[in-house]
């Protein structure tokens, strides 16, 4: 067992989450295993009250889940984590959780799309009441703020807009009116984004995308500052059932041992491929946090420590140029999900967001001739080379 504990983030990356096993392995073992034996009642009865360390039954703990459990605790600066079946099973367990009927929750406007609808489609058939809100926009927070407000959920950059909260401000506000914080740290990753550090309550993770990275597992984690929180969403995730499993949490732990190195490269080409992008004439904008025509640049500067992979575009000639697009990249893979090795191309109007119609896309800000890439860590020319030619055909 590694005797030094590093405060680095990627020593973390490659230490992190790693106990002393049974043959000393360098991996944790996967423990495929339902349930776990008992010595004798007495041993079965200490478990179970919580008075011996243990293992009872997978779906409230495992140790190959919770060595992957602990390194995403210890990336995210957190007291412990709690890994779900996806990024959405996290969602759901946290607001599961954390609100009552009567309950108001104010949402950023510019989420993952099934997020919006679990708030305002499902949870509000329980009497949950939501306000999407620009949270992004100074002052947005404050003005939606009710009595009965308990969480204020942010996802920081936006998807697919890359709009950026400021999460200090927003977590005084929030605090202020006695209201949580929870963010969605997904196109970041702890590597780049520390939500922790700006006094936020609750952070979780589509770990499907950049802290597995490698474009097969569907996951998600939700990381906790204290045991008051981590005992009432383990409650919470231990009856609903959404937990992840062994072999997944072992892909994922494999995974986070190159986090670092992948969204240093990450970034590299996500700044070449932006630039490229903002001066090419079929390109009516860019939006990407590592370009000075963002509009919220500043707070991206202060709050990201590296600017990441994601970007997102939009083409002059709408709806018909994304689908030409689509149509001719032959190097980018047209395919939704993000944060992968491999670079993603999709166009939110025809594919992620088509459900929504045109009218609820423009209140969202999602245009018709939106481009969303996730930028890989190929080589960037080679990114730029196929962009370049599908393009020329538009
Ligand atoms: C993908 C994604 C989710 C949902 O995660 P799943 O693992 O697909 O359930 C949530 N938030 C963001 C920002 C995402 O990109």
């Amino acid at each position: 067992m590694s005797q030094v504990k590093s405060k680095n983030l990627e020593s973390k990356c490659v230490h992190a989450g790693i106990e002393k096993y049974e043959f000393g392995p360098v991996v944790p073992p996967i423990y495929q295993t339902s349930t776990f034996q008992f010595e004798n009642t007495a041993h079965g009865a200490a478990l179970f009250k919580g008075e011996k360390n243990g293992y009872i039954y997978t779906r409230m703990k495992n140790p190959t889940v919770e060595a992957m459990e602990n390194a995403v605790a210890d990336l995210e600066g957190g007291y412990k984590a709690l890994g779900c079946a996806s990024g959405m099973g996290a969602i759901s367990t946290i607001f599961t959780a954390l609100l009552k009927n009567g309950d108001h929750v104010i949402c950023s406007k510019s989420v993952y799309g099934p997020t919006t609808t679990l708030l305002a489609t499902i949870f509000s058939k329980f009497g949950v009441e939501v306000s999407f809100v620009d949270t992004d926009i100074d002052g947005e927070i404050e003005k939606a703020i009710k009595p009965n407000t308990r969480v204020v959920y942010v996802e920081t950059p936006g998807n697919p807009t890359l709009a950026v909260t400021d999460l200090k401000k927003a977590s005084d506000v929030a605090h202020k009116n006695n209201a949580l914080v929870v963010v969605d740290n997904t196109f970041m990753s702890p590597i780049l984004q520390r939500p922790f550090e700006f006094g936020v309550d609750v952070i979780l993770h589509s770990m499907t995308k950049f802290l597995n990275g490698h474009a097969d597992v569907v996951a998600g984690i939700i990381v906790v500052k204290d045991e008051e929180m981590y005992s009432l969403m383990r409650k919470t995730l231990n009856q609903m059932g959404g937990v992840i499993d062994p072999f997944n949490s072992f892909l994922v732990h494999r995974g986070l041992k190159t986090l670092a190195i992948r969204m240093e490269k990450h970034t590299i080409n996500g700044q070449k491929v932006a630039e490229y992008l903002e001066k090419h004439p079929k390109v009516e904008w860019v939006r990407y946090t590592g370009l000075k025509s963002h509009p919220n640049y500043e707070v991206a500067l202060k709050q990201h420590s590296q600017q990441g992979g994601m970007i997102s575009f939009e083409l002059k000639g709408g709806y018909k140029a994304g689908e030409i697009l689509m149509d001719n990249v032959k190097f980018c893979l047209l395919a939704v999900s993000l944060g992968g090795v491999e670079t993603l191309i999709q166009h939110p109007a025809s594919m992620t967001h088509l459900t929504m119609g045109e009218a609820a896309r423009k209140e969202a800000g999602i245009t018709e001739g939106l481009i969303r890439l996730s930028v890989g860590i190929e080589n960037y020319q080679d990114i730029i080379d196929d962009l370049e030619q599908a393009l020329s055909k538009i």
